[in-house]
């Protein structure tokens, strides 16, 4: 029987990784794992984490805002850019210590460097250095998309954002996807000038219409300046160091920080995929079975670099999966048809399940309840911005197909309504709980 150095070779030390790692090991495998950049990965690194925290502390504009008629004065109030973005980077890096720390309690080896794949069970590290591994799993994710435009070299994408020097006065983002939608409250709560430039005249293309209408009106009301229809296709950097922004026939932008948020490509470049027989996908992606095994029997690959659904929690889980099946003998796939997102914009948006339009196609025969309020809060500190839930239900079955929602606090609310979705339950059960009176989600069960 051959023998070999690890039972699992594991590159990349993100979400899925590190998960993977941890199960595998419990199960009894002898486990290494190889990172180039920082334990963590994207979601905790430069993603979902300091992401939420940045989004916390622009918030509070909106909260000193609206203390006012809640009887608070602030007075001298200002914002410290340096202050929230050291806290914010401090506090990722006690997440990569916890993160690291996971492995090695685990008796997970970890070694900082780059890692390529030989052939069927060979690894090589950056050094030279060559292991062999029964398995090997790849959980590279993905890496921002950067246009090709003369003066991209100017332009940041969320890997630097996290970094600048100061509060960029004028900020143009491009894209109205997840991260352009995310970062333009921010910067735009924070009291920067924002203007999304994005090649078509949607934003958060796959969300529910009516909310994304919602949301592009709350957000111009509050001074987000949109343009559609128009890709960025240059940009200048002037004496003053300042960039100038043209995006189709617009007059050119003055901007400090053009941030590119154009989607994020699966990470497969230069990874020896070839050596192990492994052919690419059309977007780089690498093709796995429900079980994220690859043509290769001893490779898998699980995460954003699969480029099946883009989301922290499924790479956690796919991960998971794929040690239990691999070295605990208990198959599992991940269901994906039931998975809960939220973009953290402000306000925020969250939907689990079927959009009105896919329902349709769908199901045919579909009710929609909606409710289109007034938040108490908002109303209180004279804000006139609605929140709008929406359920999806199948005529035939009663049964609830989505739910989308905008409003405060909306992806909180959400995460609790999708177990109901996911269980399968029907109108008449939201019918039948009582309300949570007062609350902005006693809305879910009042849609008659
Ligand atoms: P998205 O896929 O969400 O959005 C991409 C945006 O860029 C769209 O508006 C799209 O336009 C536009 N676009 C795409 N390609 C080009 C191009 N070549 N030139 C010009 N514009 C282009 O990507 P993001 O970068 O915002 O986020 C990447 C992924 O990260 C998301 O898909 C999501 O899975 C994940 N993420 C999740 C978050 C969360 O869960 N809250 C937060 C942040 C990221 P159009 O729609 O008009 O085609």
């Amino acid at each position: 029987m051959a023998t070999y150095d690890y039972d699992l070779f594991v590159i990349g030390a993100g979400s899925g990784g590190v998960r993977a790692s941890r199960i595998a090991a419990g199960h009894g495998a002898r486990v290494a794992v190889a990172e180039e950049h920082r334990i963590g990965g994207t979601c905790v690194i430069r993603g979902c984490v300091p992401k939420k925290l940045l989004v916390y502390g622009s918030h509070f504009a909106e909260e000193l805002q609206d203390a006012a008629n809640y009887g608070w004065t602030v007075e001298g109030m200002r914002f410290d850019w340096a202050v929230l973005r050291d806290t914010v980077l401090r506090d990722v890096d006690r997440l990569e210590t916890a993160y690291t720390a996971t492995l090695d309690n685990n008796q997970v080896e970890h070694f900082a460097s780059r890692a390529t794949i030989t052939g069927p069970h060979g690894v090589k590290l950056a050094s030279g250095e060559a292991f062999s591994a029964k398995y090997i799993l790849v959980a590279t994710g993905a890496w921002p998309v950067m246009p090709e435009f003369p003066g991209n070299e100017h332009c940041i994408t969320s890997n630097e954002v996290f970094h600048l020097p100061e509060l960029p006065k004028r900020v143009v983002i491009q894209g109205a996807g997840y991260i352009a939608m995310e970062f333009a409250g921010i910067f735009n709560a924070l009291g920067s000038h924002v203007t999304v430039v994005n090649r078509s005249d949607v934003i958060l293309r796959g969300y529910d219409e009516a909310l994304r209408d919602r949301l592009l009106q709350i957000t111009m009301a509050r001074g987000i300046e949109y343009k559609f229809n128009c890709p960025i296709t240059r940009v200048e950097k002037q004496a003053d160091g300042r960039l100038l922004v043209t995006a189709g026939k617009q007059d050119p932008l003055p901007a400090d920080v053009v941030l590119i948020a154009t989607g994020r490509a699966p990470n497969t470049a230069g990874l020896g995929l070839e050596a192990a027989g492994i052919e690419l996908g059309p977007k780089g992606e690498i093709p796995v079975d429900d079980y994220s095994k690859t043509s290769c029997d001893s490779i898998y690959a699980v995460g954003d670099v699969t480029d099946r659904v883009q989301l922290t929690p499924i790479a956690i889980r796919e991960g998971h999966a794929f040690a239990d099946t691999v070295f605990g003998d208990t198959p599992r796939s991940t269901a994906y048809d039931c998975v809960p997102s939220a973009v953290f914009s402000q306000p925020p948006l969250a939907a689990v399940g079927l959009t009105e339009g896919q329902a349709r196609n769908r199901f045919g025969n579909i009710k929609v309840y909606s409710s289109d309020f007034r938040p108490m809060k908002n109303v209180f500190a004279e804000r006139h911005e609605r929140g709008l839930y929406k359920l999806v239900v199948d005529a035939g079955s009663d049964r609830i197909l989505g739910i989308h929602m905008i409003g405060p606090d909306a992806p909180e609310i959400l995460q609790a309504a999708a177990i109901a979705v996911r269980a399968g339950l029907k109108k008449a059960d939201f019918d039948a709980t009582v309300a949570l009176h007062p609350s902005m989600a006693e809305e879910l069960v009042l849609m008659r």
